[in-house]
């Protein structure tokens, strides 16, 4: 059976569940093994690689019995070394030495895939010289991963290995057993029912802080999981404004629909969930739409949660569903072979996209917020602000940027 890194197509998804009271113990002893092992690893590694600095030892763990002058403190720290990588030799031995880590629930994917985790970590700490793995602490959000595995099967499907769907309702998943689930998407629903061959890599289970259960799921398979869209020699720049949901190279624009605003306002439950569905329906519809019709997509980076000091504009990101829509817009052209490109925005407002000129440089007046419609001072071209915008991120996607074109006197 062909492992999942050389299938030709992968997708992800990620679907809400109900475990019952015994499966949310489940969940809470297995995420607390999993962090319990990787902090096991960083506590002991963190200690061995201050005590070798400590010893200057270099190699080999047998090397700090070679030293005959050893004090008593060193040779603690020696011995504390050669106990602790005995430990840490084999997963297996983690799990002998703590009973609490033998109990049936407990799923050893689990805890394998922490000790994955720590040494990824520790890899990542060693390519970039700095963040050595720190303790996982105690959080309210739980999440723990597993695999599906395929022991005796000749060929994976979803509803064959260790972790399978029962139906389009029900999960069977490892120590958990069939768990009931919302929403599986039509595309792996065709999938189950039309038996095609489609291999479950990795399974992670988590808990939201607010006590929301979710399952994500690595799919892997040598079938496209979604016919190719026909091919376009279309491109387009998308702008993202805080006065309409985008405006897009063409100098379309897309307005924000109305329902976002009253989601603020205190709404019966069943509102919610209606505006809730709007704005799904809405985004999905939007960003397939873009994706069909354009072989390239190109829009600027949301700036990053920390980075966003400015508290009117981060609620407006997360009220207008940005992140969600980019996020859907990556998804659809990967599933869809088209692509899909996010740039920096910088000077993206700025520019002339005619001339090159970019205004708050070199003498020019910098447009400001109120400035919808402006004129370039030095090839007088009459600019709609977003509509320029959204042809410079364009540009800057396709890297044809040149700033800025030789003026002709
Ligand atoms: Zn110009």
């Amino acid at each position: 059976m062909k492992r999942m890194s050389s299938l030709a197509y992968h997708f992800g998804i990620k679907l809400r569940f109900y475990p019952s009271s015994k499966q949310k113990k489940i969940i809470k002893l297995n995420y607390d093994a999993q962090r319990f092992v990787y902090n096991s690893y960083a506590g002991r590694n963190r200690t061995n690689y201050h005590a070798r600095r400590f010893l200057a030892i270099n190699q080999g763990q047998a090397m700090p019995f070679a030293f005959p002058i050893l004090n008593d403190y060193e040779a603690k720290l020696a011995e504390t070394v050669v106990a602790n990588d005995e430990l840490l030799a084999k997963p297996k031995n983690i799990r002998d030495a703590y009973s609490f880590l033998r109990v049936k629930e407990i799923d050893s994917l689990a805890l394998a895939n922490a000790i994955q985790n720590y040494r990824k970590a520790w890899n990542h700490y060693r390519k970039i010289g700095h963040g050595i793995p720190t303790f996982h602490k105690k959080r309210s959000d739980w999440s723990y991963q597993t695999n599906c595995q395929y022991p005796k099967q000749k060929e994976a499907y979803l509803d064959n290995g260790t972790a399978k769907f029962i139906d389009a309702k029900h999960i069977k998943l490892p120590k958990l057993g069939v768990i009931r689930i919302a929403g599986l998407r039509k595309l792996i629903k065709e999938r189950l029912l039309k038996h095609v061959s489609t291999r479950i890599g990795t399974v992670t289970i988590k808990k939201t802080a607010g006590d929301q259960f979710y399952l994500s799921m690595q799919l892997g398979s040598d079938i496209a999981f979604a016919q190719k869209l026909p091919k376009t020699q279309s491109q387009i720049g998308i702008d993202l404004n805080l006065d309409n949901f985008l405006t897009d190279s063409n100098g379309a624009m897309v307005a924000k629909p109305r329902f976002y605003r009253n989601a603020k306002k205190k709404l019966a439950h069943a509102q919610r969930v209606l505006s809730r569905r709007q704005r799904e329906d809405f985004l999905q519809v939007l960003s397939t739409a873009l994706i069909k019709n354009h072989d390239l997509v190109v829009a600027e980076e949301l700036r990053s949660k920390n980075l966003l000091k400015n508290h009117a504009l981060s609620q407006a990101i997360s009220d207008v569903g940005w992140r969600r829509f980019l996020n859907m817009l990556a998804y659809k052209a990967k599933l869809y072979d088209k692509e899909f490109q996010t740039i920096d925005p910088k000077y993206t407002t700025q520019r002339c996209h005619n001339c090159g000129t970019i205004m708050g440089q070199n003498g020019c007046r910098k447009l400001k917020l109120k400035d919808r419609e402006w004129t370039c001072p030095m090839c007088q071209t009459y600019h709609i602000r977003d509509w320029n915008a959204a042809v410079n991120i364009l540009e800057k996607g396709l890297g044809s940027w040149q700033n800025p074109k030789k003026q002709t006197a």
